[in-house]
Order: structure tokens, then sequence, then C-alpha cells
């Protein structure tokens, strides 16, 4: 077992008991000069935006925002988990307790009725997708939501209990991206790399240069090679890692303990402008939501300070248009 790895393990033993806080974990994982690269001083002490965050009662606002404080996170948000019509209204019920800290994507209450309606949803023949669209569009010019999301054209295997899967260029998907270049807000998009979903996608992006896709959890198991593609063809695809550091139950990591994977360095290195992070927990739980951001900042200890600031928090900033930390 490598050093870090020991040295990990036995600090983390020290959170647990309650030795010292997860903050000073993270400075403590991050500061040993040779145990990691250039820049990880930079790396435990970057602001954070958390790009995968669905907001929900069940979470504990009050001692979450403490934890925020504690690990760096700046703002998090994006929509909340599928409750049919009333999924806006709850993230954006939860984000009023604090607006600052909270921002809400909306229209991820569409799953259900895709789910239970099938082609016509999204071929827009359903007259209820067609009013959930009209109210999308006016919670979208009223400024209440600072993205889409998060939509599921494609979940065949990595949650084939939940829905399913339907064309990212169906006639549903070209009206919701009319939206987000409209309103120049991101599109978070869970779509597994299939090849024929990632066709999809890649029609979409061409028939609509300025619609924003934010691939959550880049396709899932998409490898450097077909992304490096993607990215190069298409300057309006950006990807969100939520799910691709630390355990997940159906993502490829890109990481191993935090340490990146052959070819993934080079990736955000050489596509530094078009990368966010996420945490996407499944269930409420701070002790998780500060193992993945200490994993966060162990990948930022790789990378050169100018790409890891720009994926820790630049390039959220730049999607979600709010004026840049330090
Ligand atoms: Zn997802």
């Amino acid at each position: 077992m490598k050093l870090i790895t020991i040295l990990t393990r036995a600090m983390l033993s020290l959170v647990r008991s309650g030795v010292i806080s997860h903050f000073a974990l993270i400075i403590l994982l991050v500061l040993p000069a040779n145990a990691y690269a250039q820049g990880s001083t930079h790396a435990a002490t970057l602001p954070i935006i958390d790009m995968h965050f669905h907001p929900d009662p069940a979470w504990d606002l009050t001692a979450f925002v403490s934890l925020f404080d504690e690990v760096g996170v700046t703002k998090a948000g994006n929509g909340a988990r599928e409750r049919g019509p009333d999924t806006d209204k709850v993230a954006l019920d939860f984000a009023l307790q604090n607006p600052d800290r909270i921002f809400v994507f909306g229209f991820g209450g569409i799953r259900g009725l895709i789910n239970k309606e099938g082609e016509p949803a999204w071929t827009l023949e359903s007259e209820a997708v067609r009013k959930a669209l009209v109210s999308l569009e006016a919670d979208l010019r009223a400024g209440k939501l600072k993205g889409i999301g998060e939509l599921h054209p494609n979940t065949t295997l990595s949650q084939p209990k939940r829905g399913g899967y339907f064309p990212a260029d169906s006639p549903l998907m070209q009206h919701i991206c009319r939206l987000s270049s409209t309103y120049k807000v991101p599109l978070s998009a869970h779509m597994d790399a299939t090849e024929q979903s990632v066709g999809e996608m890649e029609r979409l992006l061409l028939s609509n240069r300025n619609c924003i896709w934010m691939w959550a959890h880049a396709g899932h198991f998409a490898q450097p090679p077909l992304l490096r593609r993607l990215l190069q063809t298409h300057p309006n695809l950006y990807l969100e890692l939520s799910q691709r550091v630390g355990p997940s139950f159906y993502a490829d990591r890109i990481d191993d303990d935090g340490e990146l994977r052959r070819g993934w360095k080079e990736l955000l290195e050489d596509f530094q402008d078009r990368v966010v992070i996420g945490t996407d927990r499944v269930k409420p739980s701070l002790n998780a939501y500060s193992r993945v951001i200490g994993l966060w900042r162990q990948v930022f200890s790789q990378l050169s300070p100018k790409a890891a600031a720009k994926i820790a928090h630049g390039n959220a900033e730049r999607l979600l248009r709010l004026s840049p930390a330090n």
C-alpha cells in the first residue's frame, strides 16, 4: 500500500474520532510537499462550486452549510430528485432558505411523465409536457432557475430500474436546447455514453451551437479518447464529473483514492475550460459529502493551479453567470 494511502486512512480515523475537522484533514492531506505535485497548498484552499447537488429537505441545511464552510464549498445545486410536478418547487423552497449557497435547476420532474407517457412525451405530442415546457420557460425568464435538469435521455446501463431511454435529439431535447441557448443556462444531462446516444447528442449539439450541454457524470463510462474527440468537435459540450470521483454504484472512476487514472490529467489540462465538478450523493450524508470533496482536492493537487481553479469554480461561475470568486 502506498504511503499516502496509509496516511490518508490514518487521518480519516482522526476525523471520525473528532480529533481533527474535515477541512484540517484536507489541508493535512494536501500539504505534504513530497507526496503531492506542485500546487498542493492552492488545491487545499480553492473555492469549490458543486454542480451536481440535489436540493432536498432531507438534508440538514444548517449543518450542511457549516460543512460547506468547513470544506470550502461556496455554492451547490442542480434539480431536486424527481417528484413529478412538485420537483422544482421542492428545490426552490429548499434553496430559499439559503439562496447564497444553493442554486436550482428546473424540469427534472419531467422524468416521471416521460416514463409514464413514453414516446408522446419526447415527441411533444403530450399536452402535459407542452404545458410543463411553458412553465419552465416562465421560470427561466423570471430568473428563478440557473439551469435545466437533471434530464435523463439514457439511463439503460447506469440506472436500469429508473426509466430508460429516449433520443437525445428528440423534439423534446431540441426544444430544451433552444431554451438553454435563449436563456444562456446549462442543461444537465445524465446520458450513458452508448454509441447510439453519443450520435444523437452530437447531432443535437451540431444543430444548435449555443445550447450548453453539461454532460452529467461525463457519460458514466466514457474514457479520455472519446471525450477528447467530442470536446474538440463540440465547443458547446461541457463535462460534469460527479460520480466519476470516489465510490459510485454505476460509473467508472477517473481516480484511485484521489489519484487520477491514466489519460485523465492530460484531458483535464487540455480542456480545462470545459470541465466542472459535482458530488451527487444519492442519500443526504454529510460524511459522504465531505469525503468526495476531499478526493476532489486530491485531484486538484495533481493539476496545474490554473486548471484546478477553473475546474473547481471558474468554469461553473461562467456557466452560472456568477461573479468570480478569488
Ligand atoms: Zn445522474
